[in-house]
């Protein structure tokens, strides 16, 4: 497949054309920005940990039925995408009051909410992206009342699974955003979900494990992450190394392999399996 020209280019993402119909290439940029682009900067990596996480998300929300953007990656920060022409509405999910509704409401950060609330936003910087409603969404005719029931119940399940695969590995999914966009008829989530685009805390200390860490200076970003990227696809690989295990432990002979080399491996992995 061939990159052509610049199609789109948004704060942390560029889009471009391809020599595939109805194709297009997803960049992610190292560019990090919070607060409406008021705080940016350049972060070594920091395209490549999004894409990474991105792409597992996509393929696991696949498997379990969602339909994604998603086509392959073509090296660690390009994707290629099926093209959909975007609907902007910002679609957040919220399990736990965090961030703009602490600020915006009487809620206290960190309380449940059960069941999750769906909170919808006009994409709109220069409007600095204003909270909608359904009756906005339909007079503005950015969705039929039909696609949003579509997309609010694609959200609800997108995030049954995220939060289940975050559970697995000792997160919690605070909320998080996703963009959807049509392809004919067929509604299709689009955009990314990284720790740009999620707010994830470390279930034991609480830790923020996303943009947070950026967004008020709480630590190293791209350690933080880099170590969320591994924590979050290890299911995959810990699933596979599990398959190539031979089943009968017993037929292992108890001193046959050397002290250090086996120990290593185990080491590292078992907090990952635990958790
Ligand atoms: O800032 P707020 O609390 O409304 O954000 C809710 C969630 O949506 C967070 O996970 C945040 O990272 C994400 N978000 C986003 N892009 C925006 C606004 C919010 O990814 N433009």
């Amino acid at each position: 497949m061939k990159q052509k020209g610049l199609l789109y280019t948004g704060k942390a993402k560029s889009v471009y054309r391809t020599d595939t119909k109805g194709q297009l290439i997803v960049e992610f940029r190292d560019d990090i920005t919070a607060f409406d682009g008021g705080k940016k900067d350049k972060l070594k990596n920091k395209g490549s940990y999004n894409a990474e996480a991105s792409s597992f998300i996509f393929q696991y929300l696949a498997k379990n039925g969602v339909k994604t953007h998603f086509i392959q990656m073509l090296d660690p920060h390009r994707m290629v995408v099926r093209e959909l022409s975007m609907i902007p509405l910002e679609v957040i999910v919220r399990n736990v009051a965090a961030g703009s509704i602490v600020r915006n409401y009487p809620f206290k950060e960190g309380m449940k909410l059960n069941p999750p609330v769906i909170v919808i936003d006009y994409k709109d910087d220069s409007r600095h992206d204003p909270m909608l409603n359904d009756d906005l969404i339909v007079a503005l005719k950015l969705a039929t009342p039909k696609e949003l029931a579509a997309i609010k119940k694609a959200a609800l399940k997108i995030n049954a699974l995220l939060v289940k695969l975050m559970a697995a590995q000792g997160i919690t999914l605070v909320d998080f955003k996703i963009e959807f966009g049509r392809a004919g008829k067929t509604i299709y989530l689009g955009d990314e979900i990284s720790m740009d685009s999620m707010r994830l805390w470390d279930k034991k200390t609480g830790e923020s494990l996303d943009k947070d860490v950026y967004r008020f200076d709480k630590g190293d970003v791209m350690a933080t992450y880099n170590r969320v990227v591994k924590r979050i696809t290890t299911t995959a690989s810990q699933k596979k190394a599990r398959a190539a295990t031979p089943k009968k432990p017993e037929a292992r002979p108890a001193k046959a392999t050397k002290p250090k080399a086996a120990a290593k491996k185990p080491v590292k992995k078992s907090p990952g399996k635990k958790r």
